[in-house]
């Protein structure tokens, strides 16, 4: 091979990782500023070594580490020699990183074949998954890659939250487009990375420890999630037990990721108009609160919205509902109809016996009294909206319905 400059031997080969997760390669020879590409687009990682070995020993060159051209390379592509080295680097990376996540129920999280979880005495296991897709749930040309990270978690510790179960391992498989592993996009690694700062920092946050997943370029980005919480075996809040006379309630404010998604793109849009939508935080103290407690008789979290959420609760506890509108408290600028139908506010929709006295707030959280649970009539279960003036209309689910295209993106 005639490498380097007038046919005499490199003085060093250099990798690009930039491709690695492509299984892409390409290898550069030369001396400092002048290498050229010698390789690119190997099938894999095993040919692409045996060549770049077989031409280090033609040279006596070192390949690896300390080249000349190393901060070279640095500069050329950012993610390239010392970062991005290869799809396993990224993934011990992510695992470094998630190591900073501990939590009791975790005895044995990535590496192995399966994780290993392990439950308190009496306890039974609280599982749910979510899929976030570009286009359907967030926008990769609209989120922060650290948002979209944050909101998939989210999501399913939101469920959890609304079982009054506390959360033991996070799960996600990450699906990343090839415009976002392109060898001229740089972005590989950060990308990923980035996403998985947003999802680690609320599992931090509720130490709830990575156990797990997977990592594929995928047509179109999307995260797929799977939560385990625990519960004392019998006592997690249901759907189903509301009765007739009941107080409903709801934590937070509601309508705030509506009305902050509307403002995403807005020049003059506040961080705080933003907050709701972008770094929703889910209510597992709240949740907890309540079971604990036994404070609740039925609960769930708003994900569809208001009006979807309560008919489900409705539905699965065999009841009808009343909801008074002045009495819902509206994220600051967000509009009633937000606050109805927006969805994705992650707040807990519950209902407790006339009764139970409840506090305010809970960790700093308010909770709000927002209508009363009725008797179900014949037929299905009702919802009516109650105006300040007593005027009465049906409360029609309007929030997210998986598959309906009119939802804003
Ligand atoms: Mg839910």
């Amino acid at each position: 091979m005639n490498a380097g400059a007038g046919g005499a031997p490199p003085t060093a080969y250099a990798l690009d990782g930039a491709h690695l997760l492509e299984r892409q390669f390409r290898l550069a020879v030369g001396p400092p500023g002048g290498q050229r590409i010698v390789t690119e687009n190997a099938p894999g990682i095993e040919p692409w070594f045996s060549f770049a070995w077989s031409l280090s020993n033609a040279h006596s060159t070192p390949i690896w580490p300390g080249w000349p051209i190393l901060n070279k390379m640095r500069n050329f592509s950012r993610s390239a020699v010392t970062k991005a080295v290869s799809e396993l680097t990224l993934i011990d990376r992510i695992r470094q990183r998630s190591r900073r996540v501990s939590g009791s129920g975790l005895r044995l999280g990535i590496g192995d074949d399966c994780a290993l979880l392990r439950l308190r005495p009496g306890e039974e296991a609280a599982v749910t998954t979510d899929l976030s897709i570009d286009g359907r749930h967030f926008r990769l040309d609209q989120h922060p890659p650290e948002a979209i990270g944050h909101r998939a978690l989210a999501r399913g510790l939101s469920d959890i939250a609304a079982m009054g179960a506390r959360p033991v391992a996070a799960f996600v498989s990450l699906g990343v487009p090839p415009e976002l592993i392109r060898p001229s996009n740089q972005k590989i690694a950060s990308w990923i990375e980035r996403f998985y700062d947003g999802f680690l920092g609320l599992a931090e946050k509720h130490k709830t420890p990575l156990a797990g997943g997977d990592l594929a370029q995928s047509p179109i980005a999307l995260a797929d999630i799977v939560l385990i919480g625990a519960v004392p075996r019998g006592e997690a809040l249901l759907r189903s037990g509301a009765r007739p006379g009941d107080l409903i309630y709801v934590t937070g404010a509601l309508g705030g990721s509506a009305f902050g998604l509307k403002r995403l793109h807005s020049a003059g849009a506040k961080s705080s108009e933003l907050t709701a939508h972008l770094w929703p935080q889910p209510r597992i103290t709240e949740g907890l609160y309540l079971r604990q407690r036994h404070a609740a008789s039925a609960a769930i979290d708003i994900s569809d919205g208001l009006s979807t959420d309560l008919n489900h609760l409705c539905e699965e506890s065999g009841v009808s509902a009343e909801v008074n509108m002045s009495l819902l408290p509206l994220f600051p600028g967000a509009k009633l109809e937000d606050a109805l139908h927006g969805g994705e506010d992650y707040e807990l929709l519950f209902t407790a016996h006339p009764t139970v006295r409840l506090p305010r707030s809970v960790a700093g959280v308010p909770v709000t009294r927002i209508g009363v649970i009725t008797r179900r009539g014949a037929g299905r279960s009702r919802v009516v909206a109650v105006d300040a003036s007593g005027g009465r209309q049906p409360l029609q689910p309007k929030g997210w319905e998986h598959f309906r295209s009119a939802k804003p993106e």
